[in-house]
């Protein structure tokens, strides 16, 4: 059946696919078999850089050896328990996790939208129980072009029509504000205000990097009307933008942090929200849960995953090699690139409404083999695993150059 399998052509595994699948994504069209490190093959053996990294999930690097010996490991002693019982890893898990991030409590999920419903359902009951919200009247605030995730909660407070039509009633409790901008904040908390959700750089919505000094305004802010702020980091955290949050650039704490994505290094769905205990403190057994959430495996691997990311400085790369591509992307004299943006390894590229969508480059990238992604129609998204090296840049860039002067 392997043998079989194996020798269909992308051709072939596309045709399936379409046949059978939902059509809710529209990706490129490689069909991909294997990984390692900064580097990814498809089914004919073509060799490409991945330069999207699973929107960011896989930081370490394809298979990277460390975590996959973990995740060997784990799922030959114990994948699940459920957290009926408890397991020899999860307490490891979040020792190892609160010691690196310097929180006091950890609350696991999977996948990094349940991650964020989790921080939400947390900013609503300590809303009601330490700050004293009327019942059922606690506001959310969040910012116009975020992505958060695809429940029916995290869409109602969506700006993206396509995220929302077709999907209400929605949940209500959410009031929108333009990114970037801390008085429009200040002007939207109320005394029913519990938390300020955002993301420190707006990944999703084309790599937005706030004004200087936002986060500390939004900090300030935040502490002042007494109203969680709570940072989405599930893309930016992690080493992403060469801090190991993008937080750290401004030298602020949020009160919650949400990751996911590179916690497990791409191996397995592990996301958590991070906060102190007067926060995630507020959970009493029975009022959250997941079945698969901080199972042992999840845990193992992204033990794994953290230390695979301190101990082979993979962060302080980020932040070297990604300002080194950033400089050289923003010297290509491009008709077609209206700005060059981002933080460390998370870099944008935006074209001018003239260059006709950022489709027509990513699939000009593929052939030249570099798999990236457009995101918002015009932008081009450059996020390499961490592990990469300045020569691995240099030979992107000599690809990435003339499809940025094409016609
Ligand atoms: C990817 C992402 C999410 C959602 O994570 P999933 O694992 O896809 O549910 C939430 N917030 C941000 C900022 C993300 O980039």
């Amino acid at each position: 059946m392997e043998k079989i399998l194996q020798s269909q052509s992308s051709q072939e595994l596309m045709d399936i696919e379409e046949q059978y699948g939902a059509h809710n994504y529209q990706p490129l069209d490689v069909v991909l078999s294997r990984g390692e490190g900064v580097w990814v093959w498809d089914v004919e053996g073509n060799r490409y850089m991945d330069c999207l990294s699973a929107y960011s999930a896989v930081n370490q690097g394809h298979a990277h050896p460390r975590i996959l010996e973990a995740l060997i490991q784990q799922a030959q002693r114990l994948p699940l328990t459920s957290r009926a019982f408890r397991n020899d890893q999860l307490g490891r898990f979040y020792q190892q996790l609160c010691d690196l991030t310097g929180y006091d409590m950890v609350l696991p999920m999977n996948t990094g939208a349940e991650a964020v419903e989790t921080a939400l359902k947390a900013a609503r009951k300590w809303g009601y129980q330490e700050k004293g919200v009327p019942d059922g009247q606690a506001e959310i605030i969040a910012c116009e072009g975020n992505f958060a995730g695809r429940t029916i909660s995290i869409i109602s407070f969506s700006s993206e029509a396509q995220y929302r039509a077709g999907f209400g009633p929605y949940t209500p409790g959410f009031k929108l504000i333009p990114f970037g901008d801390a008085g429009a904040l200040e002007a939207a908390i109320t005394p029913n205000t519990v938390a300020f959700v955002f993301e420190p750089i707006q990944g999703e919505g084309g790599v937005i990097v706030p004004p200087d000094g936002y986060l500390r305004r939004v900090r300030d802010l935040c502490t002042r009307h007494n109203v969680l702020m709570v940072a989405d980091e599930i893309q930016t955290g992690l080493g992403r933008t060469g801090e190991l949050f993008a937080c750290d650039h401004e030298h602020v704490r949020p009160d919650v942090v949400i990751i996911g994505k590179a916690l497990s290094g791409g191996f397995y769905p592990v996301s958590a929200v991070l906060s102190g205990r007067e926060v995630l403190g507020v959970f009493r057994p029975g009022d959250h849960g997941s079945t698969f959430g901080g199972n042992p495996l999840g845990a193992a691997v992204a033990q794994a995953a953290l230390s695979a990311l301190v101990d082979e400085r993979m962060i302080e790369n980020a932040a070297v090699i990604g300002e080194y591509f950033q400089d050289q992307l923003a010297e290509i004299n491009s008709p077609h690139v209206k700005e060059v943006r981002g933080k460390g390894l998370m870099i944008g590229v935006e074209l001018k409404d003239s260059a006709g969508g950022a489709r027509r480059f990513c699939e000009a990238l593929q052939h030249k083999g570099i798999l990236a992604k457009e995101t918002h129609h015009n932008i081009i998204r450059f996020a390499p695993p961490l592990v990469i090296t300045h020569a691995d840049v240099d030979w992107a860039l000599e690809r990435i150059r003339p499809v940025l002067l094409m016609d």
